[in-house]
């Protein structure tokens, strides 16, 4: 071996020690689903001092800088999302050998944060809070300013916090009457995306005013990004008065959620919150965690909040279609009946197939079910088809589609 080769042998070895294995407190979940803290192994990480590593560096709100490892207030949190993340992404590559993924650059995770994101700025002004929530934002685009710093996928948990629902609905609805907003409203954005604004900030947001100069179109769309949002307004107001508070950051299977997004998001684009994108984020997150339920056994960390069952015997009906409504838990009980019909792997396998035929504006009664029984006729042998055909067909009419 030559001396050339044998340095960039060298550099190599070194590049390859370079990932140190730590270990840490998370939250996981035990056989029976209860949440408990555990010891769990973190093999990717740069050193052995932040939560960074290949794929993930885990941050404090708007900082750039890893949370530590030695962070009393932080590591448990840093090290469960690591953890899980880490899980979610090993589903992804082993189940689909995703090649999106691969390619993906490390994934800012933003813990305790507290503003919420405009596509223009990233962060939007300080006086926009935001609590009981996750979400994860695309990479920056054309509506970025060009004084910002671009920037790459991102998912961010806001801190949790007890919130009278009642009272962020009301706020929501004084805001839009405010003239200010009227006046943003008239200047041609489409009501679907204004009415998802209200309820966006209904459900996350508290609202103390309307001031800053924000550009109001960026805003709105900014807006409709996914959220994790799993109560619903106006349809169900008589639920709506109780309090809520969601620590989403220590709860697997929303941070399985959250990812589900980035590993989905080549075709259900994250700029746009529907019954599709939540859904099919709902169905591979509690196929990740192989949970019954989103939200199921939470304990502590989650209050006043409806989990979203996979086994549920919800009939169609077309306000469902309506992205308001995009956390209805339709979409992920109709894939949970194909889950149980078909089992595990050839579920997975046919409804990650379909996924690359969507988009966030897709139907679920004509679109989702096209995809899905076109996945089928693709992917699986002639006599497996017939039989999984069938089996579509009976799962359809049963629920109404
Ligand atoms: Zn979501």
């Amino acid at each position: 071996v030559s001396f050339k080769y044998f340095n960039i042998l060298f550099f190599y070895i070194l590049f390859i020690q370079s990932s140190h294995a730590i270990e840490c407190s998370a939250w996981t979940r035990d056989e029976n689903k209860n949440l408990k803290i555990e010891n769990v192994t973190l093999s990717d990480l740069e050193t052995n001092k932040f939560f960074s590593g290949k794929y993930f560096k885990i941050v404090l709100d708007k900082s750039e800088t890893a949370v530590s490892l030695d962070d009393a207030n932080l590591s448990v949190r840093a090290c469960t999302l690591y953890y899980h993340l880490t899980l979610a992404r090993n589903y992804f590559l082993e189940q689909f050998s995703d090649t999106y993924l691969k390619k993906l650059k490390p994934i800012t995770i933003r813990i305790e944060m507290p503003y919420s994101f405009i596509d223009s700025s990233h962060y939007m002004h300080e006086d926009f809070k935001s609590y009981n929530n996750s979400l994860t934002i695309p990479p920056s685009n054309n509506n970025k300013l060009d004084t910002i710093t671009s920037w790459d996928f991102e998912i961010w948990f806001a801190p949790a916090k007890k919130i009278k629902i009642d009272n962020s609905v009301e706020q929501a609805a004084k805001l839009l009457g405010s003239s200010t907003a009227q006046e943003s409203l008239r200047l041609g954005v489409f009501s679907t995306t204004a009415s998802n604004f209200v309820t966006q900030l209904a459900q996350g947001m508290t609202v103390t005013s309307f001031e800053g100069k924000l550009h109001v179109q960026s805003l709105l769309l900014s807006l409709s990004i996914v959220t994790f949002t799993p109560w619903l307004i106006e349809k169900f107001a008589a639920l709506a008065k109780r309090t809520v508070y969601l620590d989403t950051a220590l709860i697997p299977e929303v941070i399985y959620h959250e990812f589900a997004h980035i590993a989905l998001s080549k075709h259900l684009k994250l700029t746009h919150h529907s019954p599709i994108v939540e859904g099919m984020a709902n169905y591979f997150a509690v196929a990740v965690g192989n949970s019954p339920a989103i939200l199921h056994k939470t304990k502590s960390f989650a209050r006043g909040l409806d989990k979203l069952k996979v086994s549920k015997d919800i009939k169609y009906e077309s306000w469902m279609e309506d992205q308001k409504y995009a956390q209805y838990g339709f979409v992920l009980a109709l894939l949970g009946e194909i889950k149980k019909q078909l089992g595990n792997t050839n579920a997975d396998k046919l409804i990650y197939h379909a996924h690359t035929k969507l988009n966030a504006s897709s139907s679920v009664a004509v679109d989702l079910t096209k995809a899905i029984q076109e996945s089928a006729r693709e992917i699986f042998s002639p006599e497996e088809q017939k039989i999984i055909l069938l089996k579509l067909t009976s799962i359809w009419q049963n629920r109404s589609l």
